[in-house]
């Protein structure tokens, strides 16, 4: 039975990486569905293509979920945990949300009145195709990862032995999300909502009841840089967390994951 849980580790790293893994594979795919765009036949290939893209969301968005699930089915088992428990998986994005997100990331490849375009509206078409498959790599990750994520979310709200939830980031995560790892298991069951942003790996760490949670070696080394060069400057916190963990911290700042 184990009744210490963390951020860090082998389970939780091993959760986000085959969440991280996963949506490598996704923007592999969605490159590969470059080809349906035809630069002169925007109007009606660009629908096709998100159609084509959709399709792959979903499938990747189930398996993210699969993933989550079976996380949280192992970490429930090993923290000895009695009685039944199904965790509910959560389905694909729903109606229109993938589709709108791809609509927003190919905002700015249809030719505008020069007078009203802005900076990136005015690039050759070739440049502005290249910033929307970036833009839409991003987009689609992130709709994959957070169905993943509010599986575990959302299995921690129904199970009565979950006591509520930690944020696990990998080394080379972003100060944001440093910033809320380094605070452990202070998210309540009912907590559901997950800051994320696009390109965000973290994942979700169950906690149950009887186990305490302690924070990772890298963790609890962001929490102390938060508490000495962050903490008690309200307005500023991130900015300053953000150049502590320039100067102080080994692992790398974003972008990378
Ligand atoms: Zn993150």
């Amino acid at each position: 039975m184990v009744t210490t849980v963390s951020d860090g580790g082998r389970d939780p790293d091993r959760y986000r990486s085959a969440q991280l893994g996963l949506t490598r594979l996704l923007v592999r795919d969605v490159r590969g569905l470059r080809r349906l765009i035809i630069p002169s036949r925007l109007r009606t290939s660009i629908p096709d293509w998100i159609a084509a893209v959709q399709a792959v969301v979903d499938q990747y968005a189930q398996a993210s979920a699969a993933v989550g699930a079976e996380f949280y089915d192992a970490q429930r088992q090993a923290a000895g945990v009695s009685g039944q428990f199904t965790v509910p998986v959560a389905g694909p994005p729903p109606d229109g949300k993938t589709e709108a997100s791809l609509r927003w990331a190919t905002k700015d490849v249809w030719e505008r009145d020069p007078e009203q375009a802005t900076e990136a509206q005015r690039q050759p078409l070739e440049t502005r195709l290249e910033q929307a498959e970036k833009k839409s790599e991003q987009v689609v990750q992130k709709l994959v990862a957070d169905t993943g994520r509010s599986t575990v979310l959302e299995a921690v709200r129904q199970d009565r032995r979950a006591t509520g939830w930690a944020r696990s980031a990998a080394l080379g995560a972003c100060a944001f999300c440093k910033l809320l790892s380094s605070r452990g298991a202070v998210f309540a069951r009912e907590t559901v909502g997950f800051r994320a942003h696009d390109g965000c790996h973290c994942g979700v760490i169950p906690v149950f009841a009887g186990q305490t949670f302690e924070l990772s070696n890298h963790a609890r080394e962001w929490a102390r840089l938060y508490q000495e060069y962050a903490a008690g400057h309200p307005g500023s916190q991130l900015r300053r967390f953000r150049r502590a963990l320039a100067e102080h911290d080994p692992n790398p700042l974003p972008g990378s994951f």
